[in-house]
């Protein structure tokens, strides 16, 4: 398998082609970023830390019956994963109030939510991703009625499977985004899941472990990414 060209570079992942049209190299960057690309910093090491917890949630997930790109680890910053046709939607299912949905409802954080909450929010940085329900995706071809449902059983199925996996460790899972694209006309879950793009509290002392300590400048970024990594198993 050859690397071939960049196809596209993101605010924390680049994208390369390979000799294999199906194939491409995800190649995670130490570029942090938070407020739509606002604040941006090189964090060392962090590429690798989550190069290495997404292909172990990846995997988990996979083995637990939801399709995956992911292929395979390649070196520390890299992964093989199936080339798709990516939808320009994030998945969140909220556990726990948080973010966004404090600021958006006035809700004070660390709420428990029961059921857990499911919002679509469009993949646009110049227009701040806005939140967008089932009718704008319909309307706007921005995915199938079939697919959104698709979508949403696997993000929820998800939940399961991490909240479970978190929990076993002494966390809890707050929040978390979830992107799809299509492989082959079939749904499957794409990007990444890493601290990055969820949230996640140390089920005893509250501490943040995820990028929030990036986006409020609490500091120990990537410490509290490998506290994590080492509490769930992730071979760094
Ligand atoms: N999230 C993300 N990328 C985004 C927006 C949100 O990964 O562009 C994740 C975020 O890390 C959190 C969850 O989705 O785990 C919900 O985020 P929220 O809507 O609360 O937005 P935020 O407070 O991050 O602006």
């Amino acid at each position: 398998m050859e690397k071939r060209q960049e196809l596209y570079a993101g605010k924390a992942k680049s994208v390369y082609t390979t000799d294999d049209p199906d194939l491409v190299i995800l190649s995670f960057r130490d570029d942090t970023s938070a407020f739509d690309g606002e604040k941006v910093e090189q964090l060392s090491r962090k590429g690798e830390v989550n190069n290495k917890f997404n292909a172990f949630i990846m995997e988990k997930l996979q083995a637990s019956g939801v399709p995956t790109h992911f292929e395979r680890l390649l070196n520390a910053n890299e992964s093989l994963v199936k080339n798709m046709e990516m939808m320009p939607i994030e998945c969140v299912v909220r556990n726990v109030s948080a973010g966004s949905l404090c600021r958006r409802l006035g809700v004070e954080e660390g709420k428990q939510l029961n059921p857990p909450i499911f919002e679509f929010f469009l993949k646009d940085d110049a227009l701040h991703d806005p939140m967008i329900n089932e009718y704008h995706i319909e309307t706007f071809s921005l995915a199938s009625y079939e697919n959104v449902h698709k979508m949403k059983e696997l993000t929820f199925v998800t939940n399961m499977i991490l909240q479970d996996m978190f929990a076993k460790a002494g966390m809890i899972l707050v929040d978390y985004k979830l992107e799809f694209g299509l492989f082959k006309g079939e749904v499957v879950l794409g990007d990444e899941f890493s601290p990055d793009g969820c949230r996640l509290w140390d089920a005893d002392t509250g501490k943040k472990l995820d990028k929030d300590r990036f986006r409020q400048g609490l500091g120990g970024v990537i410490e509290a990414y490998e506290e994590v990594a080492q509490r769930i198993g992730v071979p760094l």
